[in-house]
């Protein structure tokens, strides 16, 4: 009788796609105008039939916003999903549409609240679906494709964008328009898919194994983010302290700089127990302690290699994790691995 071999038959893996909204969920309104995150999630995975190839795909959606709109609940939401996909052993993978704007601290976010050995990906679009040489469907299959592979299981949160892999650490949206946005200018990208195979470079500086508890609710604790400039006075800091901000992000000049006034104020900000953490806006490299500021005396935090968003999202965190001692805030900051 003749025997069938079923061993080259590779059953399709499962993903779970969770749409947030964004760009990849646009329509177009006239010419170039359009809003971001019209479609439902449904639909948006519809209309790339290829994506069924890939893999047997399960999908949650779990908002329609611009990722501009991006908040506390919502995030909640992704992660507690993600907490329930990791339990869940037929699925093999996580891919996340979300707006572009912001998806770099959803990723960040992701990376610091969930422990992982599956690959959690986020992509998005920079063209809406019907403009000319739109991006979605292919940063979609990308994705979609990374998540399928298990050479990406213990790897950190990731997004795929531009057939380019970057760790979630790392990662900054870098331009309004062009397609190649996202950047890594601390330590380039760690992969890239080319023809439907994934390559990486190099293994990203963090792994996805140690994790702070879930924010029990939304909002977490108010961290603002103060921009530094020339001719700066204290009066926007004030404002933070006077609304009750638990946290301050400067994105500071240079190496996490300001003007003498502004670090005054910023220093009456920690006398009254508010963290204040230094972070530049330069866009890449460390800002580090006590080199230009007496951190030490002034009781500032650095924000290492985060930059203001991300060291915002972390300090939220450690702060609805209870951790107040700012030895290990610092330290908190400097854990790249
Ligand atoms: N502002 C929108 C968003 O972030 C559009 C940008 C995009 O998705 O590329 O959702």
């Amino acid at each position: 009788m003749h025997k069938t071999n079923h061993s080259f038959i590779q059953e399709k893996k499962h993903i779970l796609i969770i749409t947030t909204g964004g760009t990849i969920a646009g329509t177009t309104i006239k010419n170039l105008e359009y809003k971001a995150g019209n479609t439902k999630g449904e639909e948006l995975i519809a209309s790339i039939p290829t994506l069924k190839q890939i893999a047997t795909l399960k999908i949650d959606p779990i908002s329609q916003i611009g990722s501009q709109d991006m908040n506390d609940a919502v995030l909640l939401k992704i992660a507690k999903r993600i907490q329930m996909a990791e339990k869940d052993p037929t699925l093999s993978g996580i891919v996340i549409t979300h707006g572009t704007d912001t998806m770099e601290e959803t990723a960040f976010f992701l990376d610091k609240v969930i422990t992982s050995t599956k690959p959690i990906i986020l992509t998005g679009a920079i063209r809406p679906p019907n403009f000319i040489s739109a991006d979605g469907a292919s940063n979609l299959i990308s994705a979609i494709t990374l998540a399928t592979k298990s050479k990406a299981y213990h790897y950190p949160v990731m997004i795929v964008m531009n057939d380019t892999i970057f760790d979630a650490r790392n990662v900054q949206k870098n331009n309004t328009t062009n397609l190649q946005t996202f950047q890594a200018p601390n330590t380039g990208p760690i992969g890239i898919i080319n023809n439907n195979h994934v390559y990486f470079y190099h293994a990203p500086n963090h792994t996805n194994t140690h994790s702070y508890k879930l924010p029990k609710k939304a909002p977490f604790p108010r961290v603002d983010i103060i921009y530094a400039h020339i001719q700066m006075d204290g009066k926007l800091i004030r404002d933070a302290i006077h609304r009750g901000a638990k946290g301050i992000v400067l994105a500071g000049v240079g190496n996490g700089n300001s003007s003498t006034e502004a670090l005054k104020t910023l220093k009456e900000a920690t006398q009254q127990g508010i963290i204040v953490v230094r972070s530049s806006r330069t866009g890449s490299g460390f800002v580090n302690r006590n080199i230009e500021i007496n951190d030490d005396e002034n009781r500032f935090i650095v924000a290492a290699d985060l930059n203001p968003q991300k060291a915002r999202i972390l300090l939220q965190i450690l702060l609805a994790n209870q951790i107040h001692d700012l030895h290990q805030i610092q330290q908190a900051f400097y854990k790249l691995n």
